[in-house]
């Protein structure tokens, strides 16, 4: 039995980056052996075993065949003959398919470290086309490392899984996981591009009509992609932000805090745009909608939003006064929620409470008090 480091630990580590997931292959061993060893079986498909002491993950060496569409159209072998080569050969990209041994020997059949020098995304083998998950891997790994290119034969490979239809057979919940991995990398637009350019985009996003992908809406999503870092935005607001260009929330199965700021966002980035412009009653229900009283973490995420969107109607210049408005009008209404919290909401509904007041008109006595604070703010302006 012999244990080797593969994967991602190993090519993150040739390439100069440090703390990488460790993902394990084991040869010559049966699934008997590394229970006796104390390791706990996982996986659910194929033969996948924690580490009694660190956890980490450790795969029995395999092979696999392809049976029917998708990614799961798969049937697995595993057994004490199969070689390490024979359980690279399937792996999606060169750069993931080298090995390490406990001399820190590399065993490297496809010379990914070669690939990795040079930059370059290439598949292992033909096998490659028979998991669709491969392209969406391949686009968020290009987010990841944003200076790689995309070797021909292997682009030419993507175009074709893309046309054979394969990419039909992907499940939303696998794409969002791909997709939200890419969203936080280093340059989440590289996904979109390298999706777009092989055709998978257009098969994922059906929704989203060719002419909303012409070059001024993707200059708009690159312009409002740029912002994300200085922001640090969180996923959510990514997200949010991204479909407010292209709405690909309807193919995916995202997250509900996701969907709630895309919602949110859609529903407020016109008037948080003009906020200055609310008064009384219009302010106060503004700031509900936004919900900026309840959750006023929620709504600084939703300013950062608003700030990082870039819209296709704007030129440069254009965005620029845009995001000055935007400023003004951020500064007015943080202000006016501030305002709207400094309202002792607990001391009135104590008081409504005495005076026998039912819920909903304890409710209207707390608006009325911040309706007055408001006023009375907007006054002193
Ligand atoms: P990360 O740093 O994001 O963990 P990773 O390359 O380690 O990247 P994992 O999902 O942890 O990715 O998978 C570990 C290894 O398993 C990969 O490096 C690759 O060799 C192989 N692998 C994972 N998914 C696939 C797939 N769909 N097809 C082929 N090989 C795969
Ligand atoms: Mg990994």
């Amino acid at each position: 039995m012999k244990t080797y480091l593969v994967g991602g630990a190993v090519r993150d580590e040739l390439m100069g980056l440090g703390d990488s997931d460790k993902d394990w292959v084991v040869v010559g061993a049966t699934p008997e052996d590394l229970i006796f060893q104390g390791f706990t079986p996982v996986g659910k498909d194929f033969p996948v075993f924690l580490h009694p002491e660190t956890s980490e993950e450790y795969a029995l060496a395999r092979t696999e065949r392809k049976t029917a569409r998708g990614y799961k159209g798969f049937v697995f072998h595993a057994d004490p003959s199969i070689t390490l080569e024979e359980d690279l050969v399937r792996r999606d990209l060169t750069i993931n398919a080298i090995a390490k041994d406990e001399h820190g020997t590399l065993i490297d059949p496809f010379d990914g470290n070669s690939d990795i020098q040079n930059k370059i995304f290439r598949h292992v083998s033909p096998a490659f086309k028979e998991d669709p998950v491969r392209i969406l891997r391949l686009a968020r790994f290009a987010a990841r490392f944003p200076e790689f290119t995309i070797a021909t034969e292997t682009q030419i490979l993507l175009e074709q899984m893309c046309e054979e239809g394969e990419v039909d057979a992907l499940v939303s919940e696998r794409v969002w996981q791909e997709i939200s991995k890419g969203l936080m990398a280093e340059s989440p637009y590289r996904m979109f591009t390298v999706l777009l350019g092989c055709g998978a985009f257009q098969k994922l996003f059906k929704n989203i009509e060719p002419k909303y992908l012409d070059e001024r809406h993707q200059e708009a999503l690159k312009a409002s992609i740029d912002r994300f870092k200085e922001v640090r935005a969180s996923l959510a607001v990514r997200f949010a932000v991204i479909n407010y260009i292209w709405p690909i929330a309807q193919t995916l199965r995202v997250p509900k805090e996701c969907i709630e700021m895309a919602d949110l966002l859609a529903k407020t980035y016109t008037t948080l745009c003009n906020s200055i412009q609310l008064k009384g009653e219009e302010l106060l229900s503004f700031l509900q909608v936004c919900d900026a009283l309840r959750r006023p973490d929620r709504f600084d995420e939703l300013l950062l939003g608003a700030r990082c969107l870039v819209l296709p109607t704007h030129d440069k210049e254009g965005s620029k006064v845009v995001l000055e408005k935007l400023d003004t009008s951020t500064h007015h209404i943080k202000h006016m929620q501030k305002v709207a919290l400094s309202v002792d909401h607990k001391e009135i509904a104590l008081q409504a409470i005495k005076q026998g007041l039912v819920a909903v008109q304890i409710g209207e006595a707390i608006d009325q008090a911040r309706l007055k604070a408001l006023e009375a703010a907007m006054k002193k302006l």
